[in-house]
């Protein structure tokens, strides 16, 4: 195992651009505080035995994601806060709204530890609650949307099948209209948190895609919890439905479509939770610079530490590039969302871009630092790498948001 010199000397390249400083607000400030010294307190000490497998001091992952959900509820009280006009449904509990730049800062303070940890916050929030409070009836949003902002709840987001993620049209689970109900049949994969209290589930209806809520527990709705090398401190799982026979009330009503295989619904919630992944793994990338800097400065080679020499700092150059870069994109995302002006194009080349940005950083980390970074818990930096490439896959996968911006410049759909 490596050991490293101990220094004082603070080596970081901070806030280098000075953004946080010049263009977050003091409230924006505030929340980017309290995140990061959660974060810090609650999970860094824990994340590197959580990616490797170990769940202490919780039973078993799935209780870790339940504990850690009722912290950012409780503590931070982050999910769905900044949603526009949710107030109604929480202003009984310890709800203060937040701006879009608030709340990609507090994904990017997360995800500055992990991107399981990150994924947690945007699939309740950005998926779950989103959809809920959109689509859902008054009785679902008094039921669900006051425990899932206090974490005591735990939802998930049901639209990829195993036929192919990126083809949600090719949507082969169905829900028949039957006295009373509706009865579900098909299957779900690769879903964060498929354990939850209650599933978000896109099927096909006569009337075409509609949303529905399975609680957990339904007759006929089953989980699977997925082993996987990335994101390991978070759960993703199969589900499947057979015979789930679920009541009238189960259907969300806003979810009328106009066309069989319309979509805008499902789409609408994936744009906010794409949002969340623009601003957070503007984190991730910060780690791993912050990482590499304070390693190259402490390590010494050939008599001299590694920061001395030219390549070392090329490299870091080129991450410092990257990483700021991306956080301007981000920064710009979250004025076009206040302004509401952001289309789902700008977060489709955002996507791409700050996903882009933080692989290259998060390997090039990789390369620079020594080989203890293949073990789980030496440095950061490799389960940023790991846990990127995910990222660049889900949501849309790099190739589906290029063509999506390409269809928008050219007028011509490609895929
Ligand atoms: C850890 C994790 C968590 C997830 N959480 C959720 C969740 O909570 N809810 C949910 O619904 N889904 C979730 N997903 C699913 C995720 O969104 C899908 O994996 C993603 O949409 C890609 O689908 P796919 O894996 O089936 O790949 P496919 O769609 O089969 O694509 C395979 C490859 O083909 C490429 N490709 C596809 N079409 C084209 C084309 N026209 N031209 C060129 N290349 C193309 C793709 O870019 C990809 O590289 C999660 C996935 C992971 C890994």
């Amino acid at each position: 195992m490596t050991t490293l010199a101990k220094t004082e000397k603070k080596i970081s390249a901070g806030d280098f651009y000075r953004l946080d400083e010049l263009f977050l607000s003091d409230d924006d400030r505030l929340v980017r505080d309290a995140v990061r010294e959660f974060v810090k307190k609650e999970v860094f000490p824990h994340i590197s035995g959580w990616d490797s497998g170990k769940s202490a001091p919780y039973a078993n992952h799935e209780e870790l994601v339940r504990a850690t959900a009722r912290k950012y509820g409780q503590q931070l009280s982050l999910f769905g806060a900044s949603i526009e006009g949710i107030e109604p449904y929480l202003s009984h509990l310890n709800f203060t709204p937040l701006s879009h730049t608030s709340y990609g800062v507090a994904m990017r303070e997360i995800e500055y530890c992990d991107t399981s940890l990150r994924s947690l916050a945007s699939v309740q929030s950005s998926l779950c609650m989103f959809a809920i409070f959109q689509f859902g009836s008054e009785e679902q949003k008094k039921k669900w949307l006051p425990a899932l902002f206090t974490g005591e709840a735990l939802a998930c987001f049901g639209l990829t099948e195993p036929q192919g993620g990126s083809d949600p049209g090719n949507m082969l689970t169905k829900a028949k209209k039957v006295s009373g109900g509706w009865v579900l049949d098909g299957n779900k994969a690769w879903i964060t948190n498929g354990f939850a209290d209650v599933a978000v589930v896109w099927a096909r209806t006569e009337e075409g895609i509609r949303g529905f809520l399975v609680e957990k527990g339904t007759a006929g709705f089953t989980y699977r919890n997925e082993e996987k090398w990335a994101l390991r401190a978070g759960v993703a799982s199969s589900l499947s439905f057979s015979g789930c026979e679920v009541p009238d009330s189960a259907l969300m009503p806003g979810t009328v479509q106009k066309k069989p295989h319309d979509l805008k619904c499902p789409l609408r919630c994936l744009s906010e939770a794409r949002y969340s992944i623009i601003w957070g793994v503007v984190g991730a990338a910060r780690a791993c610079v912050d990482e590499t800097l304070r390693y190259s400065g402490e390590r010494k080679l050939f008599g001299k530490a590694l920061a001395c020499k030219q390549e070392t700092q090329r490299r870091l150059v080129l991450m410092l590039n990257d990483t700021e870069n991306a956080q301007l994109v981000a920064l710009q995302l979250a004025r076009l969302k206040e302004r509401k002006a952001l289309s789902h194009v700008h977060i489709s080349l955002g996507k791409y871009n700050n996903v882009n940005k933080a692989l290259n950083v998060a390997q090039t980390a990789c390369e620079l630092l020594s080989a203890d970074v293949f073990t789980f818990d030496a440095f950061h930096s490799g389960r940023h790498m790991r846990n990127l490439n995910v990222v660049k896959k889900y949501e849309g996968t790099h190739e589906i948001h290029q063509l999506i911006v390409g269809r928008e410049i050219t007028g011509e759909q490609a895929f």
